[in-house]
């Protein structure tokens, strides 16, 4: 087996990478993405491909976002004719987009592309964790990654199972930031062990970061929250709020639901409505999946619900009964208040007795909310404030000293939002003598910086991408409890080559703490194909001899693999 990286290499959207085997005839792509605002993106989205797509077998996929998933349609159109694994949540979220993204690439896929596309889900239980067979011996494995609904890492073992010949890689797709200790995203369950292989291949897109635990926190994140939907209320303005559809959109409901039934009398005279119809599509077509569970010998658990939901209404995480009551939260956040089928949760504490649809139906105009003055929420899209419906919230009510616009995440300084976070601190009188216009695509949507009166805040704690720390976690930590890291080698693919360097030389240092002997490689353009057979056989035996140890320490873990054996 070898292994190509094609790309991002020292960017962070694109990521493709092909692999072959050409004894065994094995010739497939892990990830196939656009780049999306880089200078290189019209090269790469149109490239000729150093493969020929109809000689791909398959596609696996990490995950839906389009830097991972946007340039399948396309492949298809260039004769790939091959499935694409992916967990069902992928391929439903990706298809929205897909089909809600011809017009923006007319020329890169059309709805026939769309429709082609040959998604293929394993059926073997557990989903995340099973070796799912794609030919003689050539198996993948998911494992839940904690950054987006459907999110996995993707292990390649391939060679003779259980044998000395067997060998592995692993591809981190992109990590969020949920270790099993401590989840920062409110709705997303924690990532999960990668396991042990010869080679992992991690994205490093904050590699350099590390967040502060203020920042890492959920109730200071919901706290800012709350403190701008309260100035909302007294002076009785519009609160804006650009997401993302997927995921972040998700985030912000749950918190503002959670806000709403802490002091359910305080927000009876608020308005909350969600204006962003590919997120709404989104979380609609998604919600049956939070009810997934997975289950081991003892427990049943949620498969991508996290755990912040339970501790919050005060229920227990192992507790059938209170399983589905949280899935019930979730899924009211896809509903409107006046649903007549929602009938409240039953147990936990008071918040959850509280908990109800708090989104109204039928989002009112820019014009009409510009002219009231009754306090109102909204969420829109897109997230960066650029496109969508956001442009109209935004181009009307940025002159109003009663908006408040909330910005949840990283924008590119070119953006309407990067922009307006860049006047964040920027005095009224000293806005007043900027020369600077914040426009949009539509020539009718235009603001000068000068006219600009709403408060622009920063909320910190809505990225789905973890910091250095938890990079270091997914790769390395599970070390101290006598686990070994994800790879003897990594290769650090998706990240420009500061976050890369950084994470590269974290590590080393932590891998050096362990005592682990491991090799971090930085691939490049240049770097063509590399061999993944090459012998380690004196480092495999020392792995193999210390599974064996961590195995008769953990008499538990030889049943668990005796079931995957049996079953
Ligand atoms: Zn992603
Ligand atoms: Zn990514």
């Amino acid at each position: 087996m070898e292994v190509n990286f094609i790309g991002p290499l020292g960017k962070v959207t694109g990521s493709c990478t092909w692999m072959q085997d050409k004894e065994k005839g094995w010739n497939f792509l892990i990830d196939c993405g656009m780049q999306q605002g880089e200078v290189t993106a019209d090269e790469w989205n149109h490239q000729t491909w150093p493969f020929d797509p109809s000689e791909i077998k398959f596609i696996v996929l990490t995950h839906a976002h389009m830097d991972h998933s946007g340039l399948i349609p396309s492949l298809y159109d260039s004769g790939f004719n091959g499935k694409v694994y992916c967990t069902e949540e992928t391929a439903a979220i990706a298809d929205i987009q897909y089909r809600n993204s011809t017009h923006l690439n007319p020329e890169l896929f059309n709805q026939k592309n769309i429709d082609s596309i040959k998604w293929c889900h394993f059926k073997k239980e557990p989903i995340l964790g099973s070796y799912h067979p794609v030919d003689n011996d050539l198996f993948i494995q998911f494992l839940r990654t904690g950054h987006i609904l459907g999110a996995v890492s993707v292990g390649i073992f391939w060679g003779p199972p259980r044998s000395p010949e067997q060998r592995s890689i692993v591809f981190s797709g992109d990590i969020g930031p949920q270790s099993e200790e401590h989840e920062v995203l409110p709705t997303i369950r924690h990532f999960m062990n990668p396991g042990k292989h010869n080679y992992a291949v991690m994205e490093s897109t904050y590699g350099s970061t590390n967040r502060t635990s203020t920042e890492k926190d959920p109730g200071t994140r919901r706290d800012h929250l709350k403190s701008l939907v309260d100035r909302t209320m007294s002076n009785q303005g519009t609160l804006i709020i650009p997401a993302f559809a997927l995921g972040r959109s998700q985030d912000i409901l749950f918190d503002l639901h959670a806000i709403a039934a802490e002091e359910p009398d305080q927000y009876e005279r608020i308005d909350f409505y969600y204006d962003f119809p590919l997120g709404k599509e989104i979380i609609d077509r998604t919600a049956p999946f939070w009810s997934k569970t997975e289950s081991n010998l003892k427990k049943t658990r949620p498969l991508w619900l996290g755990k912040q939901i339970f501790k919050l209404l005060g229920l227990t995480n192992n507790d059938p009964e209170h399983l589905q009551q949280a899935i019930r939260a979730m899924l009211s956040i896809s509903l409107h208040q006046d649903d007549p089928d929602w009938a409240g949760l039953e147990g936990g504490n008071k918040i959850a007795a509280n908990w109800k649809p708090i989104v109204a139906n039928n989002p009112p105009s820019p014009d009409e909310v510009a002219s009231s003055n009754r306090p109102t929420v909204i969420i829109t899209g897109s997230g960066n404030g650029d496109a969508g419906k956001a442009s109209s919230w935004l181009s009307k009510l940025l002159t109003k000293d009663t908006t408040t616009v909330a910005v949840t995440g990283y924008c590119g300084s070119k953006t309407v939002c990067g922009k307006l976070l860049s006047i964040k601190s920027l005095s009224i009188p000293n806005r007043r003598m900027s020369k600077n216009i914040i426009d949009w695509s539509n020539p009718d949507r235009s603001v000068a910086v000068a006219d600009i009166r709403a408060s622009i805040e920063e909320i910190k704690g809505y990225s789905a991408h973890g910091d250095q720390e938890d990079l270091l976690n997914w790769a390395l930590r599970n070390a101290i409890d006598g686990y070994l890291p994800a790879g003897d080698t990594f290769f650090l693919q998706h990240g420009d080559n500061h976050n890369r360097n950084s994470l590269r030389t974290a590590l080393y240092k932590k891998a050096q703490e362990l005592g682990f002997n491991i090799d971090v490689q930085l691939p490049e353009a240049t770097t063509g194909w590399i061999s993944l057979e090459s012998s380690e056989s004196t480092h495999r035996d020392a792995d193999l001899n210390l599974i064996m140890e961590m195995l008769n320490q953990r008499p538990e873990l030889k049943d668990m693999i005796k079931e995957e054996e049996e079953s």
